[in-house]
């Protein structure tokens, strides 16, 4: 249907076109005698439809284009689950979801989904030939999904580094757990060191990206879970590097060591938005005075989740990851042996990191 009455509104124009000697402006309409021209002609041609917009891959609306009334973060991160959660676009300016993992778990609130790819996006103009890997959201309805405790509600997501290889060189976005340097290594078969590729942190290109999610006044970033060390190299590079004093002081109070060390990607958690909170969504702490501050120029308060019902699910820790992993050269031993004493939980004295 739609083609047919594109070709009607064509007609006209190729009918004065017809026989035009190459070089010539194509027939202007006044050249047409009005008795050459039939009844139909007359009529002025149907409105052109706008053009479709390009499909979006992976399928699902394109989450730039959405309100955040979209989607609603229905309960907590731990326990909570997604109403119209949108999927982040399978590939994007400067991003990608990650090949490794089934395409259902990238379905997020409008909010989150948006500012994951304009984030990307940012880096993508900033500092171009890279490309950022996502990993885990949520379910299309969040609830329960296999290996984490949250990723619940629509409002978690995990994130890789931007890795370089030994020539400095973009290298594909893996979960690789990162040294105090910030160096590690794509072990692929851990028995063999035949295998080993060297990769390390692309300190620019993630403070880039951590800096766009930071400034983007459409979300409200809650936490950003990383290892300290990463933490440390990023919130010098900013310092160094002309980053803001908001953006710094931002960045300091919402970035955190967890247990599970994250030094392998960073898990990024937003706030309900004000409109979620009217429909269910419930923030736990830390809940910072800005953010009480915002939620009430909008009329609203936070909301804690009602007490656990549920035991914590039971999480692999990095111990037992080990023992799992089978037979391994000695680097890895080494490396995991030395990633022992970062993988604790950390730190003392600092504000908001419980
Ligand atoms: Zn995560």
């Amino acid at each position: 249907m739609r083609i047919a009455r594109l070709a009607l509104a064509l007609i006209p124009f190729l009918a004065c076109d017809r026989g035009r000697e190459p070089g010539q402006p194509p027939a202007a309409a006044e050249s047409v005698a009005p008795s050459d021209v039939t009844p139909s002609a007359n009529e002025p041609p149907p409105p052109a439809e706008p053009p479709a917009p390009p499909p979006v891959p992976g399928g699902g609306p394109d989450p730039l284009t959405l309100d955040g009334s979209y989607s609603t973060s229905i309960g907590s991160p731990n326990e909570g689950s997604l109403e119209g959660g949108v999927p982040l676009p399978l590939t994007g300016p400067g991003y990608r979801f990650t090949p490794r993992k089934k395409v259902e778990r990238r379905h997020g609130t409008v909010e989150l989904v948006a500012a994951l790819v304009r984030a990307a996006s940012a880096v993508h103009d900033k500092l171009p030939g890279s490309t950022l890997t996502f990993g885990d959201i949520s379910m299309p309805e969040g609830g329960v999904i296999a290996g984490h405790g949250s990723h619940r509600a629509g409002r978690d997501a995990d994130v890789m580094f931007y890795l370089l290889d030994a020539h400095d060189q973009p290298a594909e976005g893996i979960a690789v757990p990162l040294d105090p340097k910030g160096e590690g290594t794509d072990y692929n078969d851990l028995a063999d060191p035949s295998d080993d590729v060297p990769l390390h942190i692309d300190v620019p290109r993630t403070w880039a990206f951590v800096e766009a999610l930071l400034g983007d006044e459409t979300v409200q970033i809650q936490q950003i879970y990383v290892v300290e060390h990463i933490r440390a190299l990023l919130l010098s590079y900013g310092k160094e590097h002309g980053a803001s004093t908001a953006i710094l002081a931002r960045f300091g109070d919402v970035t955190c060591q967890p247990r599970f060390p994250h030094d392998d990607h960073m898990h990024i958690r937003v706030f309900c938005s004000a409109q979620d909170i009217a429909k269910g969504c419930n923030d736990v702490a830390p809940i910072y005075p800005w953010q009480r501050k915002l939620l009430a120029a909008a009329g609203v308060k936070p909301v804690a989740p009602p007490k656990r019902t549920k035991p914590r699910p039971k999480l692999t820790s990095v111990e037992e990851a080990r023992a799992k992993a089978g037979p391994m050269d000695r680097a890895v031993v080494e490396f995991l042996d030395r990633r022992a004493v970062w993988a604790k939980p950390a730190h003392p004295g600092r504000r908001w990191c419980k």
